[in-house]
């Protein structure tokens, strides 16, 4: 049934195949992360791309753990649907841009062969923010994250992000291949540098010789990606059917909005993505700040809030008037901190995240958004906090947001049922709030989680007592009442 998705002459009318022949076009990319987000950005960019100028620029999608994308993808030639959704309504087409879909547990060599292979120029990532193994207080590797530890050990047999991209350095090295350039994707600041500071460490412990070679002559442009992206769900796969006539375990929905901001530096090329619509520019930095405080910074806020006063979706959130009320000041909190870019309007775009977060055909949970909790803390919420503490600025909105996020790591609602925080760090948050109760405990307690909280907040009286007010109140008065009066109480 899904080989119709190969035959352009069998799609609907409406549902537009790719403009090219998927087949004529060799592979240039490897990205790891084959999940929802990047089969509904980099990979339709790439999509766009090869219709407009072609080359041998598709796609080999890789899951390190899971064999579910490749189990999906793999029976349909790597060909899915792709619906787009705004106020107006919906639209799909069809992505031809994966060529291979394969998953590490079952298909190790190949992808050992893809990552060495010169025909490679780009490897690409979506692993979410936790699969790196980043420790945030150096930079360098988190020796407790479980992949990380298992490189260490058997670095001649990689399963982890910073084992596998080292090793295949020092293959293509050995080999006098050109490095591929490392192009991250997910939602943390500085993304590529960051990366490669991560590589760079662990190649010093594991192979020393290779560790100059990537600080040196491997690119790790930055990117700012921007399209939001639930996961899919069953009404996802009907409506793939309603609109296609086809079945596809693949298929995925998002808005219709998108955006791809990245640092022009491909030493061994790229896809023609600007052609696409995405944007290249010398700095990404101040592009990726305005992203990580306005949208994502906001998101987190308002999927705490929303999930602990029983909104399951971020379009049920934007229908309560007290919870908009606080997300337009936490957008025009976040905005304060940021640095003036040229032609971008920061009231505008904020207006049009609200429109987005409103978007009443997306079914975005705010439990999904309220994972990994953690990992968007400092770089959604906090580094925000500490330019408004430097500049004076009001911390309201700030302590708010992080009040929420304390009050949802107690893992129940205001009724007592209990949730799974989700988080890589449940259960050290688990036991170091086991025995604390009042809120001003839970702040310092949470507060005092190595490697989350800046010290310059820590050590903030007056931020202090603004999180413990308002956590209090969250606690003692229950969610909706607490959001309904921090609402009334802000101009
Ligand atoms: P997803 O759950 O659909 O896919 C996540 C992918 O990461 C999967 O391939 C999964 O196997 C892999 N992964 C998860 N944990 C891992 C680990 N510990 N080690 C190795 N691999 C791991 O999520 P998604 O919607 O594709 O989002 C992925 C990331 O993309 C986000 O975390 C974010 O950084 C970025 N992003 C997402 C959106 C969005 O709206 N979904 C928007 C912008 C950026």
């Amino acid at each position: 049934m899904t080989d119709r998705l190969s035959h352009p002459d069998q799609l609907p009318e409406n549902v537009a195949p790719p403009s090219y022949t998927p087949a004529d076009h060799g592979p240039g990319i490897v990205h790891i992360g084959l999940g929802a987000f990047h089969k509904a950005h980099q990979a339709v960019y790439t999509d766009t791309a090869l219709g407009l100028h072609g080359g041998d620029w598709r796609i080999i999608g890789v899951s390190l753990r899971s064999p579910e994308a490749a189990g999906e993808l793999a029976p349909q030639n790597g060909l899915y649907t792709l619906i787009e959704r705004d106020m107006q309504g919906s639209s799909a087409r069809v992505i031809g841009s994966i060529a291979a879909a394969l998953c590490l547990p079952d298909d190790r060599q190949s992808i050992l062969d893809a990552l060495v292979s010169p025909a490679t120029r780009i490897v690409s990532l979506t692993v979410t923010e936790k699969g790196y193994g980043i420790d945030r207080t150096t930079g360098g590797v988190d020796i407790t994250h479980p992949a990380i530890a298992a490189d260490l050990a058997t670095p001649e047999a990689p399963i982890g992000v910073a084992g596998l991209l080292v090793w295949a350095l020092a293959q293509r090295r050995a080999q006098g291949t050109p490095p591929f350039t490392v192009l991250c994707c997910d939602n943390l600041p500085e993304n590529g540098p960051m990366l490669r500071e991560l590589l760079v460490d662990f190649a010093r412990r594991t192979a020393p010789d290779i560790a100059e070679h990537i600080a040196t002559e491997v690119a790790f442009p930055a990117t700012m990606v921007d399209r939001i992206t639930p996961a899919r769900n069953a009404d996802t796969l009907a409506a793939a059917r309603e609109m296609t006539g086809l079945e596809d375990a693949a298929a995925i929905e998002t808005e219709r909005f998108t955006q791809w901001v990245i640092e022009d530096h491909f030493p061994k090329g790229r896809p023609a993505w600007d052609a696409a619509g995405a944007i290249f520019v010398q700095d990404v930095a101040p592009f990726e700040m305005m992203k990580l405080r306005m949208l994502n910074g906001t998101h987190s806020m308002l999927a705490w809030c929303g999930f602990l006063s029983g909104h399951r979706y971020v379009r049920d959130v934007m229908r309560n008037a007290a919870l908009v009320g606080l997300i337009r000041r936490h957008l025009h909190a976040a905005a304060a901190t940021l640095p003036a870019l040229p032609d971008v309007d920061l009231g505008a775009y904020a207006d049009a995240l609200a429109t987005r977060f409103a978007n009443p055909h997306l079914a975005h949970e705010t439990y999904q958004i309220a994972m990994d909790s953690t990992e968007k803390l400092p770089q959604r919420i906090l580094a925000a906090a500490v330019d408004a503490q430097a500049a004076g600025l009001p911390l309201r909105a700030f302590a708010f947001a992080t009040a929420g996020w304390m009050r949802y790591a107690l893992a129940r609602h205001d009724n007592g049922d209990e949730y799974g925080l989700r988080d890589p760090r449940e259960a050290e948050i688990a036991a170091a709030l086991s025995d604390v109760e009042s809120a001003a405990e839970i702040v310092k307690t949470l507060s005092a989680l190595p490697g989350v909280f800046p010290e310059t907040l820590r050590q903030d009286a007056q931020w202090q007592a603004e999180v413990t007010e308002v956590l209090d109140a969250m606690i003692a008065l229950g969610m909706k009442e607490a959001i309904r009066r921090e609402a009334s109480a802000s101009p």
